[in-house]
């Protein structure tokens, strides 16, 4: 492609894509969008109740749009306290009158069934995400849809062998599980939540973030489809509001969130002395070490990774960088040029690295977080590359010299934002990983094993990685420290978190 108009709809690049000095070799990417022909999405999605897609008994619906185009993608049923009502009757009917009492291998059979699906159903459960939410298809494609099967399949497998998931002790349900999710991992987060639930033996309410509803209502459909028996999981559409009337409803057995921690403390308040059973996974803001001896170009790789994927949406991020003194020149300058390598628009090109950010609140967000970095003397590098001039975009970005104390080291940005700070010694590094109210996860660069069992086992975060980062798996344990929440999801543990452990008869 050696034209160089910017596609339509690009805003006029500073820099030629990929390259630092705008110059034009004639190797740029030509589009490749993902076809969206044999998607079918609706103008209007209700709630799925008993087993049906019900209008909201008030008649209320909220707008879900596509944050790469601003425009509207179908109206959704908004959930009052009337429907939340009917939909935790239905989960308390199914599980007192079919689920509790089904065959432990015919529970596994359904979410076996309902892998099985997620999977046949991949494709345009991708193109899907990357509609409502914004992230680039290459990621849903390869990691959230895939992941997301993983789960059921891996949760499947545990339904009939509970009394051997804790040896020595019997495990029963907990019964109605109210569960609330974000919009950053929308299907992977239902998958996460639903998964264990239900080849446990619970039932369950569930609530979608009000940004990215889509594919959690075609999960529905699956749900419905793989002969689930009604009543079983139950979704809820709606904002703040529905969430809170799910995780408080009296009838509710346990409590899933997934979310900021500012409305995990508010949760966990509410339900404090309430008698229910809770795991909270809340935000974070990961360190991700570099040593000297570290191979460089691998963890440049690890930090890009670390940061940029899925627009920095993620809690895990490692959203600041610690590098040791020694290589950090080395270590910045080939990150430079890493990012500047990266193509930021269509979520649906296949090309894409970074998508749109996900609503026009979170970008605010993160552009108040621009502003912040710089007013308090972090020195802000940004990328050229080009965007699109609709949606909502922000370019990779770095903040250089920052320092402990500033608010873009201490607080959870949630966007394609790094701060880079720099340490001596080991102990040091240390001491700034831990210098955070967060716990969640963590990584670390160094070419000794030794050096990465002994740094890793004195971080406080619940994940952490060595010369890799944000890799998941579903029977590995997540879940944080500290300010990042309580109890895990994945594995045992987050099979665990839905039993309520009984001495063996
Ligand atoms: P959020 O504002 O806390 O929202 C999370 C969910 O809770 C949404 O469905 C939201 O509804 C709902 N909600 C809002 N207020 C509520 C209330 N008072 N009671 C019950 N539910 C309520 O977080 P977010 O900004 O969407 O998500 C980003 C945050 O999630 C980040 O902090 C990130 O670190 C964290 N996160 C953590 C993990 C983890 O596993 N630790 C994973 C992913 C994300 P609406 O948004 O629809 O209004
Ligand atoms: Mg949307």
């Amino acid at each position: 492609m050696t034209d160089s108009t910017p596609p339509t709809g690009l805003t006029a690049p500073k820099l030629r894509l990929g390259l630092r000095d705008g110059s034009d070799d004639g190797w740029g990417y030509a589009p490749a969008p993902e076809s969206t022909d044999h998607v079918e999405l609706r103008d209007r999605y209700g709630l799925f109740i008993a087993g049906e897609f019900t209008d909201a008994a008030d008649g209320r619906t909220f707008e879900t749009a596509n944050p790469a185009t601003e425009e509207k993608i179908a109206d959704v049923a908004l959930a009052g306290d009337a429907d939340v009502d009917a939909a935790v009757a239905a989960a308390r009917h199914a599980y007192d009158e079919v689920w509790s009492k089904l065959a432990p291998r015919e529970r596994g059979k359904y979410v076996y069934r309902i892998a099985r699906v997620l999977q046949e159903r991949g494709r345009e459960l991708a193109i899907t995400e990357s509609l409502d939410g914004g992230k680039p298809i290459r990621e849903s494609r390869d990691v959230d849809i895939p992941l997301a099967a993983a789960h059921f399949f891996y949760y499947a497998g545990w339904a009939d062998k509970l009394d051997y998931a804790f040896p020595g002790r019997g495990a029963r349900p907990l019964g109605v599980a109210g569960q609330v999710i974000p919009w950053n991992f929308p299907l992977l987060m239902a998958a996460w939540k639903i998964a264990p639930a239900i080849a446990a033996g619970n039932t369950v309410v569930l609530k979608p973030a009000e940004t990215t509803p889509l594919t959690a209502l075609k999960l529905a459909e699956i749900i419905r489809d793989a002969g689930v028996p009604p009543g079983v999981v139950n979704i809820v559409t709606g904002a703040g509001e529905t969430g809170a009337a799910v995780v408080q409803h009296e009838d509710v057995d346990k409590v899933a969130f997934t979310g900021s921690t500012e409305v995990g403390k508010l949760i966990r308040r509410a339900l404090a002395g309430s008698g229910k059973h809770y795991t909270l996974e809340l935000g974070g803001k990961a360190a991700n070490l570099v040593f000297e001896d570290a191979a460089v170009d691998q963890a440049v790789e690890g930090i890009v990774n670390g940061i940029f994927f899925n627009q920095g949406h993620v809690c895990c991020a490692g959203s600041r960088l610690l590098v040791q003194e020694s290589v950090a020149g080395e270590v910045i300058s080939k990150l430079k040029d890493r990012m500047e390598t990266l193509i930021v628009g269509d979520p649906l090109d296949k090309n894409t690295d970074i998508g749109a950010i996900n609503s026009r609140a979170q970008l605010d967000k993160i552009e108040e977080y621009l502003e912040i970095g710089e007013a308090e003397g972090a020195e802000p590098f940004q990328t050229s590359c080009p965007v699109p001039e609709r949606g909502y975009w922000c370019r990779p970005t770095l903040f250089l010299h920052a320092s402990q104390s500033h608010r873009v080291v201490q607080e959870e940005i949630f966007g394609p934002v790094l701060a880079v700070q720099t340490f001596r010694t080991v102990d040091e590094g240390i001491a700034m990983a831990n210098n955070t109210p967060y716990g969640l996860s963590g990584g670390v660069w160094s070419d000794k094993g030794a050096k990465a069992f002994r740094v890793t086992s004195r971080i406080r975060a619940g994940v952490l990685w060595a010369n890799t980062y944000n890799k998941f798996d579903p029977t590995a344990p997540f879940g944080g420290y500290k300010e990042s929440g309580i109890g895990r999801e994945g594995g045992l543990a987050g099979l665990h978190a839905y039993l309520q452990p009984e001495a063996a008869a």
